[in-house]
């Protein structure tokens, strides 16, 4: 059983582990999947570094130092957090784990694809979330957009539910060989009337679907959290000044919580709930 589990290893994950960890929690991280940071050619306003640094050099440096502070950072991707009995269950590519206490820090994630139709049927046959919209495409033919383990993860959950489960990769490659019927074909639009009816490709084909499941990439902190009831603004998990959601035990810190996209902003909020979930843990022993 982990104190405080922090997802993602970027400035807001890393901090927070260090925090907790210091104020005396057992503490893990785990990550997978891109930080913004390696993204980020040059970062020239964070204090400390006269001549600017490097954003992969920084994320690396980051992880080494929870590292040498004896925190275990795990290269892993998170699928899912369940809460039950006061006890939050974390499921990941090979693993679950058990933890007290949850901290978010997955980074914003673009969630939409740049596809026509997507924001004209969101809520209307386009959903982000299988556990959650699932059962309303009972016996239904539905789509899952994606090409990483994520995608296949959420058609896992729907193939109980649905008549047919198809994997559209949108020119992507599958990560992992899969039951599922796969088409790579690149898609041009979404179309529908009230609702969703079908998926055109660029070739001009188009496929009847009744619901279409957005799973790119890997699931991002709002998946998480739509899964689990957290309350969110827009893409943003909505946290207290304690950085505590909705949910007792459960931390979001940085570019996930929303606000300014920044590193400073993401450290300080890292330290923050670092201390809020290690508190958290020791007023619930
Ligand atoms: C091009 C560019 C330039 C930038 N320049 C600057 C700048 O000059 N100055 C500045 O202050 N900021 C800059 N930023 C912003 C800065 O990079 C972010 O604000 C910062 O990285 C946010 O930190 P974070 O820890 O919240 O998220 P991130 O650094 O994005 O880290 C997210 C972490 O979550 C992990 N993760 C995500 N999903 C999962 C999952 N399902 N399972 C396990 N792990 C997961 C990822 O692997 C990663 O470790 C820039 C960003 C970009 C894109």
């Amino acid at each position: 059983m982990v104190d405080v589990l922090v997802i993602g290893a970027g400035p807001a994950g890393i901090s927070a582990a260090i925090y907790a960890k210091r104020a005396g929690a057992n503490a893990i991280v785990l990550y997978n999947g891109e930080s913004n940071l390696e993204k980020a050619h040059k970062i020239d306003n964070y204090y400390g570094f006269e001549n600017g640094i490097d954003g992969k050099k920084l994320y690396e440096n980051g992880i080494k130092q929870a590292k040498n502070l004896e925190i275990d950072v795990k290269e892993e991707e998170v699928f899912n957090i369940k809460k039950e009995n006061e006890i939050f269950f974390i499921e990941t590519e090979n693993n679950e784990y058990e933890a007290k206490s949850v901290i978010i820090a997955t980074g914003n994630k673009k969630l939409r694809p740049n596809i026509k139709g997507v924001l004209d049927f969101e809520g209307k046959g386009i959903s982000y979330c299988a556990i959650c919209d699932g059962f309303f495409y009972r016996k239904k033919d539905v789509v899952v957009i994606g090409s990483g383990k994520f995608a296949i993860k959420e058609a896992d959950d729907l193939k109980n539910i649905a008549n047919s489960v198809t994997i559209l990769t949108n020119g992507g490659e599958l990560v992992d060989n899969s039951d599922y019927k796969v088409d790579t074909r690149i898609i041009k639009e979404i179309h529908g009337e009230n609702k969703v009816n079908s998926v055109e490709f660029e070739d001009g084909e188009e496929i009847k679907v009744d619901g279409v499941f957005i799973a790119i990439g890997e699931a991002g902190g709002t998946d998480f959290a739509k899964k689990m009831g957290v309350m969110l603004k827009g893409d943003s998990i909505i946290v207290d000044e304690n950085m505590k959601t909705n949910i007792d035990g459960l931390y979001s810190c940085g570019n996930a919580a929303g606000g300014l996209l920044q590193v400073c902003k993401a450290t300080y909020e890292g330290a923050k709930a670092g201390l809020s979930a290690f508190k958290y843990v020791k007023d619930n022993k």
